[in-house]
C-alpha cells in the first residue's frame, strides 16, 4: 500500500455511524478520456460529479484519500442560509440587487440539499430549526439590526428574537441574553449526506476514484489530470479540493487560509438529559467571532465545536476545555463522557466570502466557504454544472465577488491571522 492509500477518514462519531454503501471504487490507474475531470470528494466535488452526470457528462472524480476525508465529512452539520461573512460585505462589493440574489441562493442552498435528501434517499439525520445566539448584550443590538436589515432589505422575515422563557423552551441555559430563531436553517450527519451524495453520482454513471490524489494538472484544451499511476485527460476540470488544496493551484492556493476546528461527542444523552439541553433539537451556534456551535445527532450526542488551530497541531487540553464550556453552559450534564474527539480543516478567504471562479476557460472551482459551506458546497455543485454547460449567470454572481490574497505571502499570512484571531478573541471577551 502507497502513502495515498493511508488517507482515511479519521476516527470520529460520524466515521462510526455510516449508514450509506457506495460502490466499491478503485485508485486511477493507466490513461482515460472524460468529459469533466472532479478534483475532491468532499460535498462541492461530489455536488458537481452528481449534477454534470444529469445533464450527460461523462465524468470522473479523483479523491486524494476516502470520500468525505475532508472538511464535509467532518463538520458540526450545521445547514444555513446566509455566507461565512455578513450580507452587508458583499453588498458593498457588488451593489444591494446582486447580494439580494446571493442571499436568495443561500436560501436556495438549504432547499436544494432538503431536496438532494429527500431524491436520493440519504439517511442523514436531517432537522430543522437553527438559533444563532447572543453571548454579549452588544452582541443582542447586532442580532436585533441583522433581523432588521433582513425583513426590510432581503425579503428575509423569518427570523425572530426569543428572550427569556421563549428562549428557554428551545434551549436551556442562562448563558445567551438572546437568540435569533430561523426556521429555515438545520442540521444533518455530514458524512453520510456527502456519502449520499457520492452514491447518487455513482448511480448517474460517475465513475468515482477515492486514493487517487492528483499531484499535477497540465492545464490547456484539454487539461490533463495525474495521479501517481494514471492521468485522465478532459476538456474541464472542476476543483473542488477546499481547505485539503496544498499548493495544487498557486492561484488559489493564496485566497485561501487553512485553519483547523475541533469538535466532540458525548455519549447518547437520555430524555431527561435533552429536555435540559435542546428540547427541540435545534443546532446553534454562538455569535462570538471565534465561535462554539452545538446540536444533537441522531443518536442525541451532543456535537460540539469550536476551538481553533493555525499550525495543525491540536489546542492544548482541548477535552477539558470543551467538558468545561459544556458544563458552564448545561449544569445537566456536567461529567457526560465524551466518547469521540476530531478536527479539521476550514477554508478561510480574506473577506469570508465564498471564492468562485474559472481558471483558462475550462478549469473550474469552487473553495473558500469560511466555515459555512455544508449546504453552499451543494449549490455550488450545481451552479459549477450549470456554468460549465454555458448557463453560468448565477455561478458569475458569485464569482465577482473580488478576492485578494493574505497579506504576507506564503510564510506570514499564518502568523499574521493567528495576529487577527488574538484580537478578535480579545474583542469576544469584552
Ligand atoms: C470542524 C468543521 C466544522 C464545520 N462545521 C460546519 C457547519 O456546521 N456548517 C457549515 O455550513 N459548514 C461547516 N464547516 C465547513 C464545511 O464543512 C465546508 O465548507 C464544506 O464541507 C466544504 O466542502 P468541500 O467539498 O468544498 O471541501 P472538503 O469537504 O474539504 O473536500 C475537499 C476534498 O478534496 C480532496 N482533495 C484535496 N486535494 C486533492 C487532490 N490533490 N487530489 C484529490 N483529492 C483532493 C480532499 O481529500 C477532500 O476530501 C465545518 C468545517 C469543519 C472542518
Amino acid at each position: 500500500m502507497n502513502a495515498a492509500a493511508a488517507l482515511r477518514r479519521p476516527a470520529s462519531y460520524y466515521n462510526a455511524s455510516i449508514a450509506v454503501t457506495l460502490a466499491p471504487t478503485t485508485p486511477l490507474a493507466g490513461e482515460s478520456r472524460v468529459d469533466v475531470c472532479v478534483v475532491g470528494g468532499g460535498v462541492t466535488g461530489c455536488s458537481a460529479a452528481l449534477h454534470l452526470a444529469e445533464r450527460g457528462y461523462r465524468v470522473a472524480l479523483l479523491e486524494a484519500g476516502e470520500i468525505g476525508y475532508g472538511a464535509s465529512g467532518r463538520s458540526g452539520g450545521q445547514i444555513l442560509p446566509g455566507l461565512g461573512t455578513d450580507i452587508g460585505v458583499v453588498e458593498k462589493a457588488l451593489g444591494h440587487e446582486r447580494a439580494k440574489s446571493i442571499w436568495e441562493m443561500s436560501r436556495e442552498s438549504v432547499r436544494l440539499t432538503a431536496d438532494l435528501v429527500r431524491r436520493h434517499d440519504i439517511p442523514c439525520d436531517l432537522s430543522w430549526g437553527y438559533l444563532h445566539a447572543a453571548v454579549k448584550p452588544r452582541h443582542v443590538r447586532e442580532l436585533r439590526e441583522f433581523r432588521d436589515t433582513l425583513a426590510e432589505r432581503y425579503d428575509y422575515p423569518a427570523l425572530s428574537l426569543l428572550e427569556g422563557e421563549a428562549l428557554r423552551e428551545h434551549v436551556v441555559t442562562d448563558a445567551y441574553p438572546a437568540a435569533l430563531y430561523d426556521a429555515e436553517g438545520g442540521h444533518l450527519h455530514p458524512l453520510n449526506y456527502t456519502l449520499g451524495l457520492a452514491r447518487a453520482a455513482q448511480r448517474a454513471g460517475v465513475t468515482i476514484h477515492e486514493h487517487s490524489p492528483v499531484v499535477a494538472i497540465q492545464r490547456g484544451s484539454p487539461a490533463r489530470v495525474r495521479t501517481a499511476q494514471g492521468m485522465l485527460t478532459a476538456d474541464h476540470v472542476v476543483l473542488a479540493a477546499n481547505a485539503y488544496l496544498n499548493g495544487l493551484v498557486p492561484e488559489l492556493d493564496g485566497r485561501i487560509m487553512r485553519a483547523a476546528n475541533y469538535i466532540i461527542a458525548t455519549e447518547p444523552l437520555g430524555d431527561d438529559q435533552v429536555a435540559r439541553v435542546l428540547p427541540r433539537n435545534d443546532a446553534l451556534s454562538d455569535a462570538n467571532f471565534v465561535l462554539d456551535y452545538y446540536r444533537l445527532s441522531g443518536d442525541r450526542r451532543l456535537i460540539y465545536g469550536g476551538e481553533v488551530s493555525y499550525d495543525g497541531r491540536e489546542p492544548r487540553r482541548l477535552q477539558a476545555r470543551m467538558d468545561a464550556k459544556i458544563a458552564r453552559l448545561f449544569p445537566a450534564l456536567k461529567g457526560v463522557r465524551i466518547d469521540y474527539r476530531w478536527g479539521g480543516d476550514v477554508a478561510i478567504t480574506l473577506n469570508r466570502a465564498p471564492d468562485f471562479g474559472c481558471l483558462d476557460g475550462n478549469l473550474f472551482y469552487a473553495q473558500g466557504y469560511s466555515g459555512h459551506g455544508m449546504s453552499l458546497a451543494g449549490l455550488a455543485g450545481k451552479l459549477l454544472a450549470e456554468a460549465l454547460a454555458g448557463h453560468a449567470e448565477r455561478f458569475d454572481l458569485f464569482s465577482a465577488m473580488p478576492h485578494r490574497p493574505f497579506p504576507g505571502g506564503r510564510w506570514l499570512r499564518t502568523p499574521l491571522l493567528v495576529l487577527a484571531t488574538h484580537f478578535y478573541k480579545l474583542r469576544d471577551r469584552l
